[in-house]
């Protein structure tokens, strides 16, 4: 994650700990993932309980990196406005 963004110049670390509350962003995403993947699986393809875990498991912790941007990126938009021509703060 980039120090600060490179279009308002926001700094990105906040405060120590700030992201915390971003699992309770990512939370409701996996939820839904999850509820369409199994959806999917289980309903459309009626893959078997075993493989099923398997390959939800791979596809829930190889999407994490996005999650986990998203989930932040969510976060912060609900502390933090976003101006578009405000002037760049140096600090
Ligand atoms: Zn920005």
């Amino acid at each position: 994650m980039p120090e600060r963004c490179p279009v308002c110049n926001q700094d990105f670390k906040i405060e120590p700990g700030f992201y915390i509350g971003a699992l309770w962003t990512s939370f409701p995403i996996v939820i839904v993932i999850m509820t369409i993947l199994s959806i999917f699986l289980l309903a459309y393809l009626k893959m078997e309980m075993n493989l099923f875990f398997v390959v939800i498991s791979v596809i829930l912790f190889s999407l994490q990196p996005v999650i986990i941007r998203l989930a932040r990126a969510i976060w912060i938009n609900i502390f933090v406005d976003f101006e578009k021509d405000a002037p760049k703060k140096l600090l």
